[in-house]
């Protein structure tokens, strides 16, 4: 499109409009920092998604807090609320949603800040969760705001969300509001989720992950007399021995055309998430040989393996171990399975989002696929939008790491290729 006068003049009054509002944007997110959402057991939902519900008010955004009742995370101690503002234009569509996902993972060691003390120095603001992904929400909000100060006339219509539950699969958050029918094809035209990409990425989708349980059954016996029992551990070790050398290469090997982020997890993965068996180490023991032993898998896979021979995969090896091992007794049992996701090519939004990144950073954008699943699996599967991707404030790398934060210049900057991207998706200029 060739910049008109008036075009020219709306985006200088926006770039003007986000540079003033920064201080406004810190201290709205040290004010989200504040509150110590975490996830698990989902702490503060109401207490944060009140706050985001009120400066959308503020805004002129109509706003109401979808609650996921019905859901058996949804507790009376742990209420899952969700906070859901629509600011509508001259008509109803384009609509275009932008997503946050206002609860964090736990703390952790080795903070040198107070995770949540909302403490801004040196440029940056410091806290669990400014970049994955608080900063993120305070961009979506400030950009639809910023067109609102900048006096343009909104064609189509602008929706802010701020969900929960997303690090813990986000069935009560996105997936609920997808279910809901808040988010869907029959009215939501583009759906971006401000997760932290870097300032210039663009994240298309991501990897499929396949999470899998296996329990090794052996038989008790006195712990002086090893020999009359079988050792269920001794068994699960049969089986990591077989995954360390045999089945881990092979998945090294496997790449994916997919521009997957960091380059390492362009590769198949598999990561051993916990293991227990016999005795809890830390309780008083009894000479027994462990009978039960039971570990759980996040297998990700690649787009090209498909779901259907990654669980094949385990089970031959599972059957391959227990026949050079006879006495080995086993359970497979599926725990979650998530598909690959990858936004079509083509999608106005990704083409509005390159634009604007050209414009506002002066670069050319770049495309990648994230290692780990977001909530866009449930806005291309359950609402039925594919016209997504995330896009937002903060270093991906920095996601759920002590001393998290988020660079002030990046929320600025993606603050303004949110504004812009959102003139164009409304239809707005
Ligand atoms: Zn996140």
């Amino acid at each position: 499109m060739l910049p008109t006068g008036q075009r020219v003049r709306d985006v200088d009054k926006l770039m003007t409009v986000i540079d003033a509002a920064t201080d406004e944007m810190v201290d709205f997110t040290c004010d989200i920092l504040r509150i110590p959402t975490v996830n698990p057991p989902g702490d503060a939902y109401v207490e944060c998604a009140e706050l985001i519900g009120r400066r959308l008010k503020t805004f002129g955004f109509a706003v109401d807090y979808p609650i996921a009742e019905g859901r058996p995370e949804h507790t009376a101690s742990h209420p899952r609320m969700n906070v859901v503002g629509l600011k509508q234009g001259r008509s109803m569509r384009p609509l275009v949603h932008l997503n946050g996902h206002f609860d964090v993972v736990p703390v952790g060691d080795g903070w040198t800040v107070d995770p949540f003390g909302g403490i801004v120095r040196d440029g940056r603001i410091y806290g669990r969760g400014s970049c994955d992904m608080k900063a993120g929400i305070t961009a979506a909000i400030y950009a639809a705001e910023a067109i609102r100060r900048s006096g343009i006339a909104m064609n189509g219509s602008i929706e802010v969300s701020g969900t929960v539950d997303e690090e813990s699969g986000g069935f009560a958050g996105m997936a609920w509001l997808a279910e809901q029918g808040r988010v869907s094809s029959d009215r939501t035209d583009a759906v971006i989720i401000t997760e932290p990409t870097d300032t210039d990425r663009i994240y298309i989708g991501h990897r499929g992950v396949y999470w899998f349980e296996v329990m090794t059954r052996g038989r008790i016996a006195h712990g002086s007399m090893p020999f009359f029992g079988v050792n269920a551990i001794s068994q699960m070790g049969l089986i990591l021995a077989e995954i360390q050398q045999r089945l881990l290469p092979v998945l090294k090997s496997r790449s994916t055309s997919v521009p997957v982020m960091p380059p390492g997890a362009r590769n198949a993965t598999l990561n051993i998430n916990g293991i227990a068996g016999g005795q809890p180490v830390d309780g008083m023991q009894t000479p027994c040989v462990a009978d039960v032993c039971r570990a759980v898998f996040d297998r990700r896979f690649l787009a090209e393996e498909g779901f259907d021979s990654v669980r094949g995969e385990i089970e031959s090896l599972l059957e391959r171990v227990a026949h050079d091992s006879p006495e080995l007794k086993y359970e497979l049992r599926d725990l979650m399975v998530v598909q690959p996701v990858h936004t079509p090519d083509g999608s106005s939004v990704v083409a509005a989002l390159e634009q604007s990144i050209q414009e506002v950073l002066g670069r050319p954008a770049s495309l990648a696929a994230s290692p780990g699943t977001y909530d866009q699996k449930h806005v291309d599967r359950i609402a039925g939008v594919r016209n997504c991707v995330a896009y937002g404030p903060g270093m991906l790398d920095l996601a759920h790491q002590p001393d998290e934060y988020c660079v002030i210049d990046d929320l600025v900057k993606c603050t303004k290729v949110l504004a812009l991207s959102l003139l164009s998706l409304t239809g707005s200029q």
